[in-house]
């Protein structure tokens, strides 16, 4: 096992594998450290878990080699629907809808389940000789450049990157505090199948307890991912398959036909955690680690892929400049590039879940008047798309599918 790497990765989920790629794909000696034992969730069948990828995050695991890996089990999404819902009724009549038709890059948006990203991730890394994989170590400790396996071992590098989730122990170890709160609210996901075809067609509904999303996979099959208030939540979730699938019904209407679970069932708490800096002396923090936000608009991984983008293009660019990988002025590169993006996503979420989840009939109105209006105005439309695609702003090679 190597003691000295030019970069540790602390987190093997999501946000890690990708980052070790493209760090590693430009001649970086990478160690990525994962608590989880190796099969994990690769090896399982179907789980019910997938993700929605937005163009942009299609391009950067086009450029690290890992699409080739996963695009024959991907489902393109071709249009979203959002609109107001109540349950028993379906959808208010002024939904608003994005039509990949109308930008020229391409489907705006993929689906693609946990087990086939997290097992091509895993592959990938294998067959990266750049890349040291240490799976079922956890790390309890770190000072400056270096971190400390609970079985014993010390890891030296230049940069430590906490790639650790909403609870990062890298963040809390370099005294960066967090804010948030807690949104009452817990997401059940799970997938269903159903007879009628959903037409490559991802739903947003709010209801007024929270979001429903309804987000196509391969064949008669989606993905939902359906928010509650969390005491209605867990009550929902304890009730036998049939009967939460007689709860599910009503929320979203019988424009899918007949429908029955195809996956097990899930429960996330939902919360909004944001790291207060990104960087500390040594350290970065990437993904949930740096933001955790609500899954309302399915933008997580994507702001995390975003996250990676920036962060391996600043720091190989440094590597290439013969700077400090690990100095503050790098690392504050890649904060004053990330920070206020993910930032204003975050709050932007949230404001947008507040106005939402509830059933007052004043601001159901302003709120459907609001989606009508945008739905009339295609160049507004064609901005909100290009915003979701992550093909707008200032983009990362990564993002543009090319390596830094
Ligand atoms: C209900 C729900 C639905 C979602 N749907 C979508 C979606 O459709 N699209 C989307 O883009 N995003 C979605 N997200 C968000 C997405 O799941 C997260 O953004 C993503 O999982 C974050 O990845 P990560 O790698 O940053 O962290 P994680 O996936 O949390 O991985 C952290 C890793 O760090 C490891 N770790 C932690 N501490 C240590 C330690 N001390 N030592 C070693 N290893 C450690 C853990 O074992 C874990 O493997 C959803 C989230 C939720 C809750």
């Amino acid at each position: 096992m190597k003691t000295q790497a030019d970069i540790v990765i602390v987190g093997g989920g999501l946000n890690g594998p990708p980052l070790a790629l493209a760090l590693a794909q430009a001649g970086l000696s990478v160690v990525v450290i994962d608590a989880r034992p190796a099969p994990d969730r690769a090896e399982r069948g179907f789980d019910g878990r997938a993700y929605s990828l937005a163009l942009a995050s299609r391009r950067l695991l086009g450029a690290i080699g890992v699409w080739e890996r996963v695009a024959d089990r991907v489902q393109p999404i071709a249009r979203i629907r959002t609109g107001d819902g109540q349950v028993g009724f379906g959808a208010s009549p002024f939904v608003l809808t994005f039509d990949q038709a109308e930008i020229e890059d391409g489907p705006m948006g993929f689906m693609l389940e946990d087990r086939f990203l997290y097992a091509a991730f895993r592959k990938a890394m294998e067959a990266e000789a750049n890349i040291t994989l240490l799976s079922g170590e956890t790390v309890v400790a770190q000072r400056g450049g270096e971190v400390t396996l609970a079985s014993g071992p010390r890891i030296a590098a230049r940069l430590i990157v906490g790639c650790d989730g909403r609870g990062s122990g890298v963040a809390a170890r370099a005294g960066i505090a967090r804010r948030g709160h807690d949104y009452g609210q817990t997401a059940l996901v799970t997938a269903i199948a159903h007879d009628r075809p959903h037409d490559g067609v991802a739903h947003q509904l709010f209801l007024p307890s929270g979001p429903l999303a309804i987000l196509p996979l391969p064949g008669n099959m989606s993905s939902i991912v359906w928010s509650e208030t969390r005491g209605l939540a867990e009550a929902i979730h304890a009730l036998p398959d049939a009967e939460y699938l007689q709860a599910l019904r009503p929320r979203f209407g019988d424009f899918l036909g007949e429908i029955r679970l195809a996956g097990a069932r899930f429960t996330y708490p939902l919360s909004l955690s944001l790291a207060e800096r990104f960087v500390a002396p040594r350290v970065a923090l990437v993904g949930d680690a740096a933001h955790g936000v609500h899954p309302l608009a399915g933008q997580g991984l994507n702001l995390g892929l975003r996250d990676v983008a920036a962060l391996a293009e600043v720091v190989i660019q440094a590597a290439r400049r013969g700077e400090d990988i690990g100095a503050t002025d790098v690392l504050e590169r890649y904060q004053r590039w990330r920070r206020f993006d993910t930032t204003a996503m975050a709050l932007g979420m949230d404001a947008m879940n507040r106005l939402f989840s509830n059933d007052n009939p004043a601001l159901r109105l302003v709120r459907d008047l609001g989606l009508g209006a945008v739905n009339a105005l295609p160049g507004l439309r064609r901005r909100f798309i290009r915003q979701a695609a992550g093909v707008a702003g200032d983009v990362p090679v990564l993002l543009d599918g090319r390596r830094p």
